[in-house]
Order: structure tokens, then C-alpha cells, then sequence
């Protein structure tokens, strides 16, 4: 059998159906099931994605071979339903081509109205419709969107306007007149003729007059399209794959500008912003669809309610309103009422919010387009769980339908509006911690609390920032990735940052970031956007995220469906806190070294990895014990009757010590010794690659008394909550093992200082001991670890840079090229890399619990809230997962959907 490459539709019969969308497109497949169920559509046909591909492959020559005979039935048939020609002298059939692929890409790519106009046809359209200017206003329109789509006469520079535009300003200029609807007649014809010329001058080449020859320029056009950057960039943001192609969608045209009896809209069934079901949507008299989007005139309201209450946000009195900007319901009531049934059962058949394309010909409605609209968090929250509580949906659709990323939006304050709109983007950098930040610049971390609200901007945050960073109300870094240090800290206080925003030039020295050509100073205003990355002059209002009774239903629903464990990353009484109401089940990470930056610790800590001997250390360490064990008590608490997972001290020594003159002279003061040797000392610490050096479980193994007030401090805060009636069920983890001698030693110790405690207090406490699987090495030889290991928690960001031989420091400077050119489909410190790293985690799991059947295991690198790879996390049979507080709704949802899917 051949393959079908063209579908057609009309008259309430199609050859496609909504089930179709890969081979027809979003627009196509949806064309042809309004078609099937008695919307009135206009007629036409689908040239399916395959075609698309065909086109890629093998270029224009072959695809129309394939499709002609397909194409030229489909359009007698479309003849016939209209009674009108194609290329006919008297009777012309006009045609749009738009574009539309599987899932809608709204704006990404092109489309043709008014196809099949030329100079006979729009002296029969004027005759047959007894409306010159409309005929010559689609004429117009035609060689202006034919221009540009097809034949490519678009601005030389990004500086220059619209070529057709400025001719159109010139003729306007001339009669003195502002609005295309003042033209006439003799202009249209005028700016026909004048579009031609510029088109000949530009392109070197006629204006096609042949409707056939039109209607294949069109048809390869949007094939094109689907390759434009804009197409790309879109595709790459949302993770499409460039194989899918586009379908072309070839309809008869109906007219929404033939005169005050035809208008043209778009609607949704209800609210997208806010979710509330009501009917709303803009349409304008007169116009054709380009026009409402376009913003030349000010598109009008469809329904009453909602005219009115567009009148009051606008300062529009009623009598205007009723007089210049009354509703369509208002203006044509059939045409409205017909609309509102129309819309209804679209709903009701689709079971979701729908986004409406229509036009009114002569008093007559026609849909152009249904599709699932766009929407918000919170509309996308309430949506389902009203449509859940109508009986449209059922529970398992309602939380399969929920984006468990876009759930972020509802967490964080966020930018007002209205304000947001008149913002001026001066940079762009990684969305490294959503929400919205407005504050006064300052440049060192001790300064943050030098203005009330303030932004951070440091070219990288060290350790020795936190405290700063805390305080701050947004974080901007000019260099770092998704899992650099500002990065990771920022989300796991849930604090709006932007990192890697290269453009920002910062001087610490000088206090000023000079950016966009504009130098701004200590205490200037900007504003952050930690969502999209983007980086704005000025202060911008924000408002509180309102955490809607819906959100809380449907987080219940998600923790009936899951089967694995959600936990948080948290370090602070605080965060356990926040973590806790947003539905963790203990911590899964605890990374000890942030315990060690503030105020005194880090003097003590200073002190401890400066000292000369194992006897100047284990002073050091008796004075860091206590506070050490306060810290392990608040999370405890936070935490009570959920295990906690604490990571021994991992990261190198030298991040601790001081590197400016000025610190190094005071903590040579703090220790009595001269700075030359405090000095000399920091020296010795570097490291030429220190991800890779002195840091983990070789730090532990090197200085063990490191290990043993750590795991004394665990134990004795452990004890005494006991005491307390506190249940406390403390896994101490070790990390960057990469052979069980490592761990072994490590275990040893830890077992060894529990023992003497024990002993000490006679009195005792389960715990558990286990060890990241960040290594490959030690997911390879996971089953000898396994041995001595209790738990495996997969840190998957050293896993990816060791298996990548990426370095999460340094990956910023090549990871956006790769995946520009398409070497990676996603930035692998973000999207777990299933095929590659997936691969060590899953051989990890096997071979560990083939030496350990209860091995309990969880993730709690930055993958663990992301929900591609949280699902790969539920397939591979994990026990947890563990992310920063603010993703942990987020995981709980994927995990729920993992489990549904
Ligand atoms: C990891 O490597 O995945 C991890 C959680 O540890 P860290 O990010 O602290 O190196
Ligand atoms: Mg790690």
C-alpha cells in the first residue's frame, strides 16, 4: 500500500481524528475530530509530519512527487464543498496554510492567508462580495505575508523595520492618516503594486501570480519553518525532537474582515491565568487573525462579564466601553451564543481547557483551531481539580495532567504582572534557583545586610558567602552552572538566583557591574528572575505565591499514588523545617561542610586544618564538637521520627581557609602565629584540581579524628533526644568512596567512636552506616561495597562529572555550545543521563543488592528533583529520592506520575 500523505476534512466528515496528532500535527488532528463531531469548520486538508520529514531528508523535488496526486484530490474535494475554483477567473477559492506540529509551538513558525489572490481574483472577489476594499485589504495582506513567509523579504538588519511596513508608513505618512482601516481603496491597490516592486527589487524575483505556484511556495515555506531559529531555540527549550516535523494545514479561507458584520477572535474556555472557569477571550470587528495578536488595534472582549471588568482594570468608562469596545455577546449576539455553545462542547468532549481560534463571516461562525491551551501553575492546579470535582476527570488524569516543574511557580514569590512587562532585561544566566528578586546591588557577601533588601552579585560564590547569600534577597553570579556553588546553596535555601550570567561584568574592587553598556553601583536597584535567568534594570514589585487549598489536594492525592520516599537536602533547622511542610520524609543528604562557614565554626575549623600535628587538631575539633552537635540537634528535632542522612565532611580543606591578606592576618592573630606561616600554609593546600584531590573519604582516611568527632557529635546529640523521647534515626554516610577499603576504614571508625559512646552512656541507639555511590568505580564494583555498606545514596552530580570527565566547576564554558550544536539534548548536571550515567546507577542497584537484599537506596544529587529523572529513579527500583526543599512537592508529584504511568 502507498502512504498516505494527505488528509482531508469537510462537511462534517474527516479522514483524520484527534488520536492523530504525530502524523497531523496538534492543529490537524484536532481540524479534523471538530469536523467529526459538528463544529463548523471551514474545509481543507493535512499534509502529514511525515511529508515534513520527507522534505528534510530529500528536498522539495521528491516530497511533491509524493504528494501531488494527494494534494490535488484533496482540493477538488474542498472545491466542491465550497462550489468555488481553485485558480478560478469568476469564482476564486482563497486558501490559508498554517503550519502546525504535534504539540502546539505557538508563534514558532509560519503561515499564508489569502492564498490564491491575484490580480483576476481580486476583481472577481470584489464582484461577488460587493466589497472592493475588502477584496484589494486580502490582496494587501497576501503579498505582504507572502513576501515575507515564502519569498523572504524581511528587514536587512535587526535595527531596520518590516520592509512592507515602511512602505505602508510611507502611504499612511502621505494622506496624513494613522490606521490601516482609514486606507482606501485606490491606497490598497497602490500599496499591491508598491509590495510588488519592493518584492522584485529585493528578492530578484516576480511575484508569483500562478495560485498552484503560490500554493507549493507556501507548502515548502512552512516546512522551512520548521527549521527557523526561532523553531530551534523553542524546540530545544522544550525538548522536541527535530524528527517530528511539522504538518501543513491547507483550508478554505473565511473572512473575518469583510465589513462590520464579520470578526475574527481567540477564546479560552476558561481563565489561563488564573485557572477561575469562565468563558473569556479578545476578538475585533472587521479584522483578520493576525490583527488581534499584532496589537494594532485594541482588541475587544468576548463576553460581557468580561468586558466589563476589562473596562475597570483599564480606566474605561462604561459609556466608551459600550460605545467603542462592546463585547462580541454585546455586539453580535447569535454569532456569541453560537460561540458559547460551541466552546462548551468542545470542553466537554476534549476534558480540558481549550484555546479557540474562530472567525465570524457575515454573521456565519467558523472554528479554526482547538488545542489543550496554555496555562499557568495555579491555573493548571485549579483546572484539573475543578474538572476532578465536575466528574470530567478522574483522579489519575487530574495528576497526570499536573507539569510537576511548573509546580515551582507556585512556591516562590513572584514577579507582579504588570510591572514585569514595562521591566528591561539587562543580562540572561542560568535559572540556577527560581522566584523573583528585586533588591540594591552589593558586592561582598559581609555587605548584604547593608540595605534592606539586597541582591548578591559576586562573579562566583565561595563558602565563605553563606551567611551573606542568606541574607540577600536574590543571588546573581557571573560565572557557574546548575550545580555550582551558588546554584546548589541558593535552592536549598529556596532563594531566587541567577548563575552564569556572563555578560555581567562584576568588580568586587571597584563595587560596580557594568552590563548592556549601563555600569551600575553599590545599591542600584535590580531585579532577578531565578525561573527564566534573566537579569532586569530597576526595581520590579513582587507578590506572595498564594498556596491554594487545590495545591494541597493535589499533593495528597500524588502521596496515595507514590511508592518511593521523597527526603530533602537540608543542612538547617530551618530548612528542615520548610522541608517538612512541603511533605518530606526526612533528610537524604546533609552536608556537613555547610555546618562549617558561619561566624565561629569557621574560625575553629580554620584552626583545626591549620594546625601542625594530630594533637593541634584534635584541639581544634574538641572545640567544634559542641557546635557540631547543636546543629545535628536542631535538624534532628526538625526531623523527628524521619531518618536523617549525614554526610561526613567531604569537600577539600582549602575552601575553609582564608586566601585574602586581611583573613589570613586575623587568623594568624586568632592562633598566635604569623601570618607568613598562616600564609605559607594556604599555599601548600592548593590544589591543581581539587574536585578531583584531597576531599571525601580520602579526608576522613588521611586525618581520622575528622571522622570521629563527627560521628561522636551524631551520636551523642542522637543519645540525648533520646533521652529526651525524641526518635532520632541517624545514617551517617560517607562519601566519595570508590573502593570498600575506603569505606571499610571509615565504617571502622565510625562503629568504634558509636561504641564509646554507647559505653560512655550507657545507653544506645540504632544507626545506620552506609556511603554515596559517586564513583564510578564503586557503582561498578557496587557488590563488594555493598558488603559493608547499609545504604547507597547515588550522588549523581559527581557521578555525571566523573563519568562525563565534565567538571561541574567548568562545564559552563563548553555545555551550552554542545547542546546549541546538539551533542547534548539536555545539560546533564540538570536531566539525569539515563543512557550513560543511568546505566552505573542501575548496575549500582544490581550489584548491590545482589550482596544485600534490604540495601536501602536513594539519590541526593540535584537529579533527585527533577522529573524525568525522578521516574528514571522509581523504574530503577529506589527506596528515595532527595532534593532541595523547595522541589520536594515537586518530586512527590513525579514520583506519583512515575507510578500512574
Ligand atoms: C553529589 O555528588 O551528587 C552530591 C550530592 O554531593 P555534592 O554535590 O555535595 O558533591
Ligand atoms: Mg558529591
Amino acid at each position: 500500500m502507498t502512504t498516505k500523505y494527505v488528509y482531508s476534512f469537510g462537511n462534517g466528515k474527516a479522514e483524520g481524528k484527534s488520536e492523530m496528532k504525530e502524523l497531523l500535527g496538534g492543529k490537524g488532528a484536532n481540524l479534523a475530530e471538530m469536523n467529526l463531531i459538528g463544529v463548523p469548520v471551514p474545509p481543507g486538508f493535512t499534509i502529514t509530519t511525515d511529508a515534513c520529514t520527507i522534505y528534510n531528508k530529500e528536498g522539495e523535488e521528491k516530497v511533491v512527487s509524493l504528494i501531488k496526486d494527494g494534494v490535488e484530490n484533496a482540493m477538488n474535494q474542498v472545491e466542491e464543498i465550497m462550489n468555488m475554483g481553485f485558480g478560478s477567473k469568476d469564482n476564486p477559492l482563497l486558501l490559508s496554510v498554517r503550519s502546525g506540529a504535534r504539540v502546539s509551538m505557538p508563534g514558532m513558525m509560519d503561515t499564508v492567508l489569502n492564498l490564491g489572490m491575484n490580480d483576476e481574483a481580486v476583481e472577481a472577489i470584489a464582484k461577488k462580495s460587493g466589497n472592493e476594499r475588502f477584496a484589494w485589504d486580502s490582496y494587501r495582506r497576501f503579498v505582504q505575508m507572502y513576501g515575507d513567509v515564502v519569498l523572504g523579504m524581511k528587514p536587512e538588519s535587526k535595527e531596520d523595520i518590516d520592509p512592507f511596513e515602511a512602505i505602508m508608513d510611507d502611504v499612511k505618512e502621505a494622506k496624513g492618516i494613522d490606521n490601516d482601516v482609514d486606507l482606501d481603496v485606490e491606497d490598497l491597490k497602490n500599496l499591491v503594486s508598491k509590495f510588488k516592486v519592493a518584492v522584485k527589487k529585493n528578492t530578484g524575483r516576480d511575484f508569483p501570480d500562478n495560485p498552484w505556484d503560490q500554493l507549493w511556495g507556501a507548502v515548502t515555506a512552512v516546512f522551512d519553518s520548521w527549521m527557523n531559529p526561532r523553531a530551534n531555540y523553542y524546540r530545544a527549550m522544550h525538548q522536541i525532537p527535530e524528527e517530528w516535523g511539522t504538518a501543513v494545514n491547507v483550508q478554505a479561507m473565511v473572512f473575518g474582515n469583510m465589513g462590520v458584520n464579520s470578526a475574527t477572535g481567540v477564546a479560552f474556555t476558561r481563565d489561563a491565568a488564573t485557572g477561575e472557569n469562565v468563558f473569556n477571550g479578545e476578538y475585533l470587528i472587521d479584522a483578520q487573525g493576525e490583527d488581534v495578536v499584532a496589537g494594532v488595534r485594541t482588541p475587544q472582549q468576548i463576553t460581557k462579564e468580561g468586558s466589563l471588568r476589562w473596562a475597570k482594570l483599564s480606566g474605561v468608562s462604561e459609556e466608551e466601553r459600550a460605545k467603542d469596545f462592546p463585547s462580541l455577546e454585546e455586539a453580535m449576539p447569535e454569532a456569541f451564543k453560537e460561540l458559547d455553545e460551541v466552546q462548551q462542547n468542545l470542553e466537554d468532549y476534549f476534558k480540558d481547557m481549550q484555546d479557540l481560534e474562530f472567525t465570524i463571516q457575515d454573521r456565519k461562525l467558523w472554528m479554526l483551531q482547538t488545542r489543550n491551551g496554555k496555562r499557568t501553575a495555579a491555573a493548571m492546579v485549579k483546572i484539573a481539580m475543578d474538572m476532578l470535582k465536575e466528574g470530567a476527570i478522574d483522579e489519575k488524569t487530574a495528576l497526570l495532567r499536573q507539569e510537576p516543574n511548573k509546580l515551582e511557580e507556585l512556591l516562590h514569590p513572584v514577579f507582579d504582572k504588570k510591572a514585569i512587562k514595562s521591566a528591561n532585561v539587562v543580562a540572561k544566566g542560568l535559572p540556577a534557583s527560581p522566584g523573583a528578586a528585586t533588591g540594591q546591588l552589593v558586592f561582598h557577601a559581609d555587605e548584604a545586610n547593608k540595605f534592606e533588601t539586597s541582591i548578591l552579585a559576586r562573579i562566583e560564590t565561595s563558602p565563605e558567602d553563606l551567611e551573606g547569600m542568606d541574607v540577600a534577597r536574590g543571588i546573581l553570579t557571573a560565572r557557574g552552572g546548575m550545580t555550582s556553588h551558588a546554584a546548589v546553596v541558593a535552592r536549598g535555601m529556596g532563594k531566587c538566583c541567577v548563575s552564569g550570567a556572563a555578560d555581567c561584568k562584576i568588580n568586587a574592587k571597584t563595587r560596580t557591574m557594568t552590563v548592556a553598556g549601563k555600569t551600575f553601583k553599590e545599591g542600584d536597584w535590580i531585579s532577578l528572575n531565578g525561573t527564566t535567568g534573566e537579569v532586569y534594570e530597576d526595581k520590579i514589585a513582587t507578590i506572595d505565591p498564594e498556596l491554594s487549598g487545590d495545591f494541597g489536594t493535589i499533593m495528597e492525592m500524588a502521596d496515595k499514588h507514590r511508592n518511593v520516599k521523597v527526603r530533602t537536602n537540608a543542612e538547617t533547622e530551618r530548612d528542615a523545617n520548610v522541608a517538612r511542610k512541603f511533605g518530606a520524609e526526612g533528610i537524604g543528604l546533609c552536608r556537613t561542610e555547610h555546618m562549617f562557614f558561619e561566624g565561629e565554626r569557621i574560625v575553629r575549623m580554620r584552626e583545626m586544618i591549620l594546625a601542625d600535628d594530630e594533637a593541634g587538631r584534635r584541639k581544634a575539633l574538641d572545640k567544634l564538637l559542641p557546635i557540631q552537635k547543636k546543629d545535628f540537634t536542631g535538624v534532628f528535632e526538625a526531623m523527628a521520627g524521619l531518618p536523617v542522612t549525614v554526610r561526613l565532611l567531604d569537600p577539600p580543606l582549602h575552601e575553609f581557609v582564608p586566601h585574602e591578606e586581611e583573613n589570613q592576618e586575623a587568623m594568624a592573630k586568632e592562633m598566635g602565629i604569623s601570618a607568613e606561616i598562616v600564609k605559607q600554609k594556604v599555599e601548600d593546600l592548593h590544589e591543581f584540581n581539587p574536585m578531583l584531590g584531597h576531599r571525601g573519604c580520602r579526608l576522613g582516611n588521611t586525618y581520622p579524628e575528622i571522622t570521629e568527632m563527627q560521628a561522636r557529635a551524631i551520636i551523642e546529640s542522637a543519645l540525648e533526644l533520646k533521652a529526651k523521647g525524641t526518635v532520632v534515626l541517624p545514617e551517617i554516610m560517607i562519601p566519595l568512596v570508590g573502593t570498600v577499603k575506603e569505606l571499610k576504614l571509615q565504617e571502622e571508625i565510625v562503629r568504634t567512636t558509636a561504641e564509646a559512646v554507647f559505653a560512655e552512656k550507657n545507653e544506645k541507639i540504632d544507626y545506620l552506616v552506609g556511603t554515596m555511590i559517586e564513583v564510578p568505580r564503586a557503582a561498578v564494583t557496587a557488590d563488594e561495597i555493598a558488603e559493608v555498606a547499609e545504604f547507597f545514596s547515588f550522588g549523581t552530580n559527581d557521578l555525571t562529572q566523573m563519568t562525563f570527565g565534565y567538571s561541574r566547576d567548568d562545564a559552563g564554558k563548553f555545555l551550552p555550545v554542545y547542546l546549541k550544536k546538539g551533542l547534548l539534548k539536555n545539560d546533564p548536571f540538570q536531566v539525569l543521563d539515563q543512557e550513560g550515567v543511568g546505566q552505573l546507577v542501575e548496575m549500582g542497584i544490581e550489584k548491590g543488592r545482589g550482596a544485600r537484599e534490604n540495601l536501602k537506596v536513594g539519590i541526593c544529587g540535584e537529579h533527585g528533583g527533577e522529573p524525568s529523572s525522578v521516574e528514571f529513579c522509581v523504574r530503577a527500583g529506589m527506596n528515595y529520592v532527595s532534593c532541595s526543599p523547595f522541589r520536594v512537592p515537586i518530586a512527590r508529584l513525579a514520583a506519583a506520575q512515575a507510578a500512574l504511568r
